[in-house]
């Protein structure tokens, strides 16, 4: 069942997103060569609490840090460890959800460490414009559109794929975005490929997090024996970018985006 905002629940959202964007902002600046990334979970979960908040994923489905931190073939659910050491040119995942008066906020986003390939920063900026193709898809409907049921996920998540495909690289299917609120994972599911006209109806008083991870290679992902860290199957790179979005009367808003 998918649980709809009224207005005042998305002002505590509004709240929650910004504390998820500052830690994810600090914990991107603290990416250097040589920095754990226990470190970056450090960072990312005293920048939350500093604010009263509480870390979404901390405990999470049993999940030990407060910050996924995903390095290079690494796609998402990295746990960040002492041991785990951040190198020049490397890319790096970091993905942080918090916790603030019930409602949560989730972004991620791929930072690089020093001088990174080209081909490296060709796929971060594919992947953080892909986010934004299926973002524009939102904006561009009408309310109405919303009301009649003209606007699909089946459109979101083309507009995403057909992106990323056009420029060569794949779209992750095993792992999808999600609705977001007083839980960090609600109905409904959010792909980022799909066919136009299809799939769940969006309207307003949704609020969704939509998170492209996007690969180099092929599509195809495995998980470690950890049980989290989900890595690429062919060993290619892989970038992630996510935000939580308010789907309000007055068209979407990015509720982690932080300037
Ligand atoms: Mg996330
Ligand atoms: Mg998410």
């Amino acid at each position: 069942m998918i649980r709809l905002k009224t207005a005042e629940q998305f002002r505590l959202m509004r709240e929650a997103g910004k504390i998820t964007g500052e830690a994810l902002l600090k914990g991107g600046e603290a990416v250097k060569d040589g920095v754990s990334t226990k470190h970056i979970d450090d960072v990312v979960r005293s920048t939350i609490e500093k604010y009263g908040a509480i870390p979404s994923f901390l405990g999470y489905g049993g999940f030990p840090c407060s910050a996924c931190v995903s390095i290079n073939n690494q796609v998402i659910h990295g746990i960040p460890s002492p041991d785990t050491i951040i190198r020049e040119g490397d890319i790096v995942k970091i993905d942080v959800g918090a916790i603030f008066r019930g409602f949560h906020g989730d972004s991620a986003c791929t930072f690089p460490c020093g001088a990174i390939s080209a081909e490296a920063q060709r796929l971060i900026d594919v992947t953080r414009e892909s986010f934004y193709r299926g973002y524009e898809t939102i904006k561009a409907a009408s309310k109405t559109d919303m009301l009649e049921g003209r606007l699909r996920l089946g459109d979101v998540g083309h507009a995403v794929q057909t992106y990323a495909e056009a420029n060569g690289f794949s779209v992750v299917r095993k792992f999808v975005g999600h609705g977001i609120g007083r839980d960090l994972h609600e109905s409904p599911e959010v792909p980022n490929y799909g066919t136009p006209g299809r799939g769940q109806r969006l309207m307003p008083g949704m609020a969704i997090a939509l998170e492209p991870m996007i690969n180099a290679g092929g599509h195809e992902v495995e998980v470690l024996d950890d049980g989290w860290t989900v890595l690429t199957k062919d060993n290619s790179l892989s970038a992630h970018y996510e935000h939580t979005i308010a789907i309000t009367d007055n068209g979407p808003e990015l509720l982690t985006y932080i300037g």
